[in-house]
């Protein structure tokens, strides 16, 4: 038995050398519940699935979200006794930015998806990525194809992005585009069946084409993809990935996305300005347009009078 009451047993690994090894406080679950993976299929080809997570194994009735608090409570030296209950110091810890004890649960997701949002996703520099080899192996027949219906509009105002449908007329001409885009595809694997380097017969085939990665992350870094891709700005074809890989997060850490919910990802930043313009109720003192356009926005979500 150790101080606080464990089983221990020594395995002797070497000359001299052992290893305590430490049984549990209580009996341990697995947090995925013993499948091999929790998939959710993203349009027609793609999807997001967990197959690992960090911690585990979770005491019995307990969530992987029991990690961030027993590294938070490191902080406070052994022998410290609970200050407060599991949720009570992850609402804390979130609210105040107190970001490395989210740092010790991880995920590892098997992806599919177009290389245009896997370019737009490899932007987040902290997991660790492998991806699908496309000079060892043949790129699969998968390309991404929206519906007639889904085809978006350039927006006038946002020149990022659109939201609204194109007419059918034009958005049947981008299908056809996609297609001969996609026809390629034959001559890519004609040409590799001949010698072609796969390597370099690649080169032929469209961003639309899928590819498929492992993604590790730790929480931390997680929520902060998922609070920058699941917002409205970000391009729709990479938001439902992140909206699919937030229900997964979800089911293993619920605490902390209540908290994340909460403190961020509904939670709004304003500028000494804005503060500023509603403490005075006068105009925001700034010339810029885009900024101006912000401070509107925001004064929606926060039920004030539009200024104009
Ligand atoms: C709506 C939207 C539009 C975008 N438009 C464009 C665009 O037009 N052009 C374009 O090029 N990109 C664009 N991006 C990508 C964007 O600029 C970031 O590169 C991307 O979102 C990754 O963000 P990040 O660096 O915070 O994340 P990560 O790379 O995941 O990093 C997380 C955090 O770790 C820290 N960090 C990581 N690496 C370093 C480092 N080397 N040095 C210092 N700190 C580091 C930073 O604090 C960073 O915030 C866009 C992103 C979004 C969401």
């Amino acid at each position: 038995m150790d101080d606080a009451g464990r089983a221990t047993t020594m395995i002797e690994v070497g000359e001299e050398v052992s290893i305590r090894r430490v049984a549990p406080e209580s009996a341990l679950a697995d947090a995925m519940g013993g499948a091999a993976r929790w998939e959710i299929p993203v349009d027609e080809h793609g999807f997001v699935a967990l197959v690992d997570c960090m911690p585990r194994l979770v005491a019995a009735g307990q969530t992987a979200d029991s990690a961030i608090v027993q590294a938070a409570r490191v902080s406070y030296g052994q022998g410290t006794k609970k200050i407060s209950e599991d949720r009570g110091l992850i609402r804390y810890l979130m609210r105040h930015r107190h970001s490395t004890p989210f740092e010790m649960v991880e995920f590892k997701f098997h992806v599919a998806m177009p290389v245009f949002v896997a370019r737009q996703w490899i932007r987040h520099r902290t997991a660790n990525v492998n991806e699908y080899s496309a000079r060892y192996s043949i790129v699969p027949d998968r390309f991404w194809r929206p519906t007639v219906d889904s085809v978006r509009a350039q927006s006038k105002s946002n020149r990022q992005g659109g939201e609204e449908p194109i007419d059918a007329g034009t958005a049947e001409r981008f299908l056809g585009l996609l297609d001969r885009a996609e026809e390629n595809y034959r001559e890519y694997l004609a040409l590799t069946e001949q010698g072609v380097a796969r390597e370099l017969a690649r080169a032929a085939l469209p961003v639309s084409v899928f590819t498929e990665w492992y993604w590790k992350c730790d929480l931390h870094n997680i929520l902060h993809f998922l609070s920058l891709r699941i917002d409205p700005h970000a391009q729709r074809e990479i938001r439902v990935y992140a909206e699919a890989m937030y229900r997964l997060v979800k089911e293993i850490v619920p605490l902390t996305c209540e908290a994340f919910e909460d403190y961020r990802l509904h939670a709004m930043h304003l500028t000494r300005l804005e503060i500023e313009a509603i403490r005075t109720g006068a105009a925001l003192d700034t010339e810029n347009r885009r900024e101006q356009a912000e401070w509107e926005e925001k004064r929606v979500r926060l039920g004030l009078e539009p200024t104009a």
